[in-house]
Formats: structure tokens, C-alpha cells, sequence
């Protein structure tokens, strides 16, 4: 299916059941298969003698009915995908880390508490772990963060040539940071006359010829949040962007920079990074935000 899966993973991993790690599709050749034993078992349980034979001519691709047919297709799927030991490493060992103990009490019905081990108020999956653990938000998230931060802030510093190291790996974020076109902010409280919730956003780029000025701010949901997340923060500075268009005399557009913590963009990306300013490639901030997460993951459930 396109960009269901990478190029270079297994089929067979399409038409395994979701809530075992595939896609839970079913194939097309399956299905006429599936329909064709059923079709025979019905006829050949027919009362009248040529529906019978006519149950017997059927080319079913298999003796059983359709449901012994299901079942054998995907355990089938199953086991060849399990034989590629290499596929689907990280779904493999993250998975089967942060559920143990969900399915430990829930299968062994044992007394163990399934709650989060840090937070103990949600249940301890990944995607609780990684993105959304109120016990670590203020601090591990941070990494993954500073991580898509770094090449973000190093691509603005190159384009607007303000001082940025040659790899972009290197580079460390200033709070301040201009020239005679740009000024740059970092992470910078704005002050302003009325009392603003959000009013420190990651980025400020004020350009002084065009007196256009482009909030940035970064955020590492789960993947399934990512679209939610950039119309959040697109409301949550909305009146940042006002106020700093009366105080500074410029024209403000908000751009948010939202990747999952297992790397989902949205369509939305690919417009945004360039508007941002970064020339690279998404793989390369995607990859960056799937380290972070992955250190996380290594900390809380070793
Ligand atoms: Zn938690």
C-alpha cells in the first residue's frame, strides 16, 4: 500500500492485524479465496444433489471453510513476518516492553498495577511514554525537543547568514542572535502590556527590510495528535502574534513545527519547513526526533 509502510519492509506485515503491529488489511487474492471456500462448503451442504457437484467443481484453494481459511492465512502472515527477525525491530522491542505489563495483568490476571510505572495515572503504553507522562514532561521531553531544535535554528542562522557552526549537529541555539537584516530569538520571553499565557515561543525571526516577523514553536506529540497539535499552537500564540504586531511594527505569522514522537508529519510540513527557513530534509529531522524518543524509552523502561 503506498507509504503505509517503508519501501523496504515486509508485505506480509500490511495484512497482519493492527493490534499486532501490521496494517490489518486484507489481500485481494485472500478475499477471492476467502469467498470461494465458502461459497464451496455452502453448496456442497446443499440438499439438492447438483448444487452438491457443483460445490465439488468450485477450484477453492483449500478444503476448509472460509473461516479455517481466515485463520490459517493469518497465522500464516504472522509467522512469515516473525521469521524476518529484523523487521519491524523497534515496533518489536518497544512494544513488547511497554505492554508487558499491561498484558501481564490483564492475560495472567496478575496483581501487578498497569498503570504508568512514573505517573501511575494512565496506562503505560508507548505512546503514553514517549509523548504524553506528566512525571517526565517537564523534563525528558525536552530532549527530543532541543534535538529537532538544533537543526531548525541552525538552518534560519545559515539562510540569514548570523553565526552558525559548519555541521549542523554542532550547533548550539543563542538567545539572541543578529545582523543588520535579521534578529533572531531563541527561546525568548516577550514582554508585553497585557498578561499573555504563551508568550515564550521556541523561535522569533524579525526580518528589518521586509518588518515581517515568523513565530516558531516545537512541539513532539504522539503521532496521531500531530495535526491537533499545530492547530493548538497556532491558537495558543494567536495573541502573542497581535501584540507583537502593535509593539514591533511588524506583520507576525505563526509557524508551528509539529513531528511525531515516532516521526508523522502532516501534509502541513512540507509547506512549513521551508516558510521556516529549513533547507533539509524531513528524514533528517524525522530521524533526529526518533533518537530522542528512543533515549527516552531506553530510560523509563530499563
Ligand atoms: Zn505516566
Amino acid at each position: 500500500m503506498h507509504k503505509s509502510l517503508h519501501s523496504r519492509s515486509d508485505v506480509n506485515r500490511v495484512y497482519v492485524e493492527k493490534d499486532q503491529g501490521g496494517r490489518g488489511l486484507m489481500s485481494v487474492e485472500e478475499t477471492v479465496n476467502y469467498e470461494s471456500n465458502s461459497l464451496k462448503k455452502y453448496r456442497e451442504g446443499s440438499p439438492v444433489e447438483f448444487k452438491r457437484i457443483a460445490g465439488k467443481i468450485i477450484n477453492a484453494s483449500s478444503e476448509n471453510g472460509r473461516q479455517e481459511y481466515r485463520n490459517h492465512q493469518k497465522t500464516e502472515r504472522k509467522q512469515n513476518w516473525h521469521d524476518k527477525q529484523m523487521n519491524g525491530q523497534h515496533l518489536r522491542q518497544t512494544e513488547d516492553q511497554a505492554a508487558k505489563k499491561t498484558w501481564k495483568t490483564k492475560i495472567e490476571k496478575s496483581i501487578n498495577y498497569p498503570k504508568c510505572r512514573l505517573c501511575k495515572q494512565k496506562d503505560e503504553t508507548v505512546s503514553h511514554i514517549v509523548s504524553e507522562c506528566s512525571k517526565i514532561a517537564q523534563t525528558e521531553y525536552k530532549g527530543p525537543h532541543d534535538k529537532v531544535a538544533r537543526p531548525v535554528h541552525w538552518s534560519i542562522c545559515k539562510k540569514h547568514e548570523l553565526p552558525h557552526t559548519e555541521k549542523w549537529y554542532e550547533h548550539r541555539a543563542e538567545a539572541v542572535l543578529e545582523n543588520e537584516k535579521v534578529k533572531l530569538l531563541w527561546d525568548f520571553n516577550v514582554q508585553t502590556d497585557q498578561v499573555l499565557e504563551a508568550r515564550r515561543p521556541d523561535l522569533i525571526l524579525t526580518n528589518k527590510e521586509t518588518k515581517q516577523c515568523q513565530v516558531t514553536d516545537i512541539a513532539i506529540p504522539r503521532d496521531t495528535r500531530v495535526v491537533q497539535k499545530e492547530n493548538e499552537k497556532i491558537d495558543k500564540y494567536k495573541e502573542l502574534g497581535f501584540e507583537i504586531n502593535r509593539l514591533w511594527k511588524v506583520k507576525t505569522k505563526m509557524i508551528p513545527i509539529v513531528i511525531g514522537a515516532l516521526g508523522a508529519i502532516s501534509i502541513r510540513h512540507i509547506v512549513y519547513l521551508p516558510e521556516v527557513g529549513v533547507n533539509m530534509y524531513f528524514e533528517t529531522i524525522q530521524k533526529t526526533t526518533i533518537l530522542g524518543t528512543a533515549d527516552i524509552l531506553r530510560k523509563v523502561l530499563s
